[in-house]
């Protein structure tokens, strides 16, 4: 019998089994996908998700491929209204790192290897869970057979359509939203660097962000949702609203993403805790969905350990589930701000919201404030 099965080995669940491995613990990762996964999603890795990255080495290797974002430039009508700056937010980590999240993805997979070769098993589907005493057990589809685990405990960090939150029957809050966006990387044309700008533009906000490789994400709020089209059309719109001009023939990802909400009432049942987003998944504005899961992974394994030790941790376990939901609403309402700041308005509402953002900013209060919030401190 294993001491904890993982569900999921996506960056959550592979950070998770490295917490505990490191720790002599006993795993097993079940992931369904047999390679890595192809799609571009979270880009931005947040100060205290790269406390928790050091916590078992790999934040060295992610901070050496990434690029630090020191500073996030506000424009709106061709004008610098804000700039806030990331150096008092973190001693260690004073800025927002940029990587892809299949680079995130491949240092994590590999650290896990490192620490057990054979704890990641790809190509297994988890479809039932069974509880017994001091134990539980999953099943799961590999090519074409049905294989068993069974193990003390299970972290389900299967992702947005979680089949164990669905097997469990977790009540969720359900919110659906009506913004949708278009996203695509190209050839670093703009003077930006390792700046990230954000244009608040009466069309909707357009966001840029450095990547690796002379590389920048553009995502464009989209005027009505089932509107947006191919990355010469991206391009357009970008063109458009801030009068840069990007070259579509360099584009290596585009994507196209509506938002909701799903936030889990309780976390833990029995024997299995949900993490990362099978616990909540929130809107990729603002950046954060993938450092909530982490930091519950890292809130996570100490209870884990010493549930493993023999002791009773009834109270950590309900602590842990409070804090974490907790800290998943709050970076949901953070989403919901950074949402609607980026909604398209009349010419003149968007002229005070812009000339307000610029007051606001200029206070070096509320611009430390907005930048502590904003890199989740
Ligand atoms: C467009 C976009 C941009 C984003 N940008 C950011 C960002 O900049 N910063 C940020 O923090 N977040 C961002 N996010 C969110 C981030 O991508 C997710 O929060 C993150 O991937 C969640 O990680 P996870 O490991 O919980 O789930 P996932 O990455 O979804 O991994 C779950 C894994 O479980 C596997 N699985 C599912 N069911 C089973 C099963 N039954 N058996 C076995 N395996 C199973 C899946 O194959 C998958 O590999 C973005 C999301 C999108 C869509």
């Amino acid at each position: 019998m294993l001491d904890v099965l993982v569900i999921g080995g996506g960056p959550v669940g592979l950070f998770m089994a490295a917490l505990l491995l490191q720790h002599g613990v006993s795993v097993r990762v079940l992931e369904q996908r047999t390679g890595a996964e192809p799609r571009s999603r979270a880009i931005g890795i947040h100060p205290p998700s790269l406390e928790a990255l050091q916590s078992i080495g790999v934040a060295p290797d992610l901070v050496a491929e990434g690029i630090p974002i020191r500073r996030g430039i506000a424009l709106g009508g061709g004008t610098r209204l804000a700039e806030m700056s990331f150096a008092g937010v973190s001693d260690r980590f004073p800025f927002v790192l940029a990587l892809p999240q299949s680079r995130t993805e491949a240092v994590l997979e590999e650290h896990v290897r490192q620490l057990d070769p054979v704890a990641l098993h790809r190509g297994v589907r988890v479809t039932r869970l069974q509880s017994d005493a001091g134990h539980v057990t999953a099943e799961a589809h590999s090519a074409g057979r049905t294989v068993r685990h069974t193990a003390a405990l299970v972290v389900a960090a299967d992702g947005v359509r979680s089949t164990v939150r669905s097997l469990l029957g977790t009540a969720v809050r359900a919110k659906d939203y009506p913004d949708s966006y278009l996203m695509g990387d190209f050839a670093d044309s703009t003077g930006f660097g390792p700046d990230a700008a954000l244009f608040l533009e009466a069309g909707g906000i357009v966001e840029s962000f450095p990547l690796p490789g002379k590389q920048r994400r553009w995502v464009v709020r989209l005027a009505e949702t089932g509107s947006g089209g191919d990355a010469r059309w991206l391009v357009q719109r970008i063109g458009e609203r801030t009068g840069i001009d990007v070259d579509a023939a360099s584009n290596s990802m585009l994507s196209r993403f509506g938002v909701r909400s799903r936030l889990v009432r309780r976390m833990v049942a029995g024997r299995t805790v949900l993490i990362g987003d099978a616990a909540h998944e929130i809107s990729p504005i603002g950046g954060q969905g993938m450092n909530l899961g982490w930091l519950d992974a890292a809130a996570l394994a100490p209870v884990i350990l010493a549930s493993l030790r023999g002791a009773d941790v009834g109270v950590e376990l309900r602590n842990f589930e409070l804090t974490r939901t907790a800290a998943a609403a709050r970076a949901a309402r953070q989403s919901e701000i950074n949402m609607a700041l980026g909604r398209p308005l009349p010419a003149g509402p968007w002229t005070v919201r812009n000339r307000a953002i610029a007051a606001a900013a200029a206070m070096p209060a509320v611009n430390g404030f907005v930048a502590r919030r904003f890199t989740m401190q």
